[in-house]
Order: C-alpha cells, then sequence, then structure tokens
C-alpha cells in the first residue's frame, strides 16, 4: 500500500504504531540531511574533488590522514550547527509511548552524527559507529570528543599514535556486538519502520527483511521507492520531518477531539 504524506494522518498508521508492543526503527541519511547535514550521495556529493568512497576508507586515512581528518572536522562543524528536525523528536515521542507501556523500542540507525541522541532517544544502536567517537589507529584507546575545533589536529593517542574517526568505513564489518543487538531487535519486532534510507548499504540492508521473515509488519517513510517499498505493509511517500509533523498534527487533533 502507498500512501502520500497526508493521507500519512490517518488512524491507520496511529494504529499500527500505537498497538505495537516492539517497535523497530531503522534511519539512515535521509533522516540526518532534513537537518542540513550532508548526505555525499547522487550530484554534488563530494567534498573538494573526493568521493566519500575515497575517503571514508582505511586505505585513505592509511594513505593521507591529515585529508581525512579535514573532511571528518569540516562534517563535525557542520552537524554541531545542525538540529534535530521532526522526525528525530517524533521518534523520541514514540520510544516514549511504547516504553511507557513496558514495550521494547529499539532505534537502529546508520547515521554517525548523533543527532538521535541529542533529540533525546535512549535506545540507540549505532551501526556504523559514531562522529564524535575517536579511536587510537594502533592500541585498543576510544574516547568520545565533541569538541570542535579538535585540538590538536589531528588528534593523537596517548601512545602518540593518531586517532582516526569511531565510523564503519568502506570495507570494514559492523561492530559485532551493536550487530546482534540489530539483528535481536529487528527479529523480534512487531513492527519495523525504515526512514529515510534507501537500505542500499548491506548488511544494515538486511534488517527489514528479517523482521518482515519473523512477522513483522513493515513501514516505510521515503521520498523515493526503494528496495524495502517492495517488501513494505506500508510505504509512505514522504520526507521524514514532513511524515512525523503529520502525524504529529493528527495528535493534536485527536487530543481536542
Ligand atoms: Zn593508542
Amino acid at each position: 500500500m502507498n500512501l502520500s504524506a497526508m493521507e500519512l494522518s490517518s488512524e491507520q498508521l496511529q494504529a499500527v504504531l500505537i498497538s505495537a508492543k516492539s517497535i523497530c526503527v531503522l534511519t539512515g541519511a535521509g533522516v540526518s540531511q532534513e537537518s542540513g547535514v550532508p548526505t555525499f550521495r547522487g550530484p554534488g556529493g563530494l567534498w573538494r574533488q573526493y568521493r566519500p568512497e575515497d575517503l571514508a576508507a582505511p586505505e585513505a586515512f592509511e594513505r593521507n590522514p591529515l585529508l581525512v581528518w579535514e573532511w571528518y572536522a569540516w562534517r563535525r562543524e557542520l552537524i554541531q550547527r545542525a538540529q534535530p528536525n521532526a522526525a528525530h523528536l517524533g521518534l523520541v515521542k514514540i520510544e516514549e509511548t511504547v516504553t511507557g507501556r513496558d514495550g521494547q523500542f529499539t532505534l537502529l540507525t546508520q547515521n554517525v552524527d548523533g543527532l538521535h541522541e541529542r533529540a533525546g532517544s535512549r535506545n540507540v544502536i549505532r551501526l556504523h559507529g559514531s562522529i564524535w567517537q575517536l579511536r587510537c589507529a594502533s592500541c585498543a584507546e576510544e574516547r568520545e570528543d565533541y569538541s570542535v575545533p579538535l585540538a590538536p589536529f589531528p588528534p593523537r593517542c596517548s601512545c602518540a599514535s593518531l586517532m582516526r574517526p569511531g565510523v564503519v568505513w568502506f570495507g570494514e564489518p559492523l561492530p559485532e556486538d551493536s550487530w546482534q543487538k540489530a539483528a535481536d531487535a529487528a527479529a523480534a519486532c512487531q513492527v519495523f519502520l525504515v526512514i529515510g534510507t534507501s537500505a542500499l548499504v548491506y548488511p544494515a540492508a538486511s534488517l527489514p527483511l528479517l523482521g518482515k521473515r519473523n512477522g513483522a509488519r513493515v513501514v516505510e517513510i521515503n521520498p523515493d521507492s526503494t528496495s524495502v517499498s517492495e517488501i513494505a505493509d506500508i510505504a509512505v511517500q514522504s520526507k521524514a520531518a514532513e511524515a512525523f509533523s503529520a502525524l504529529a498534527r493528527f495528535d493534536r487533533q485527536k487530543e481536542r477531539a
């Protein structure tokens, strides 16, 4: 079933979200983009002349760590200025509602910007790590660092080696612990909500299907048709923030009624 953003403010989707005892959500770049965080996808998706694949890779860091760090420093600055949007805030509300009646809510995100946490989401699994996490390129040292700009730059570990961004790069596996928790949540949920992700990047893309195979209703919110649309029980063709604004309006109407 395909619905527009206006039709989304219907009893039906509300009912799906409200009646579920367990909800799993997968978010992607589209949600961040609506807060002004660039996605580096499609035309204009370059930084200087580089593609993300040329920078977000272990080989790129070995070749030119300063260049890679300049890219991340620029992104950290943009993200620090960005604000969570209606989709981030709407997910906080859903989490409060679901956990308030002893249900399970798990937010799986491919975004590394931390905007979900800043909005107030609690049970967040970061599939691709965090841009605010620094990890030593040589030893096991890790730390969170929210400073913009970073000093010294590029950042160094107490062992004197360079720190690298604590994100998952092209060709690297997802953190095993996060992945296992994500797969467990996907397999156990009643509703799997997919928002703002083209679901092209595996293995994260396999999570909605895992939910579906285990009996979850799959709901997608995305302005474009994706591979998830084919398995979705409800596909809402809308930007995430618009969809959540419509849901919030519906909430207020109900409160008044
Ligand atoms: Zn170290």
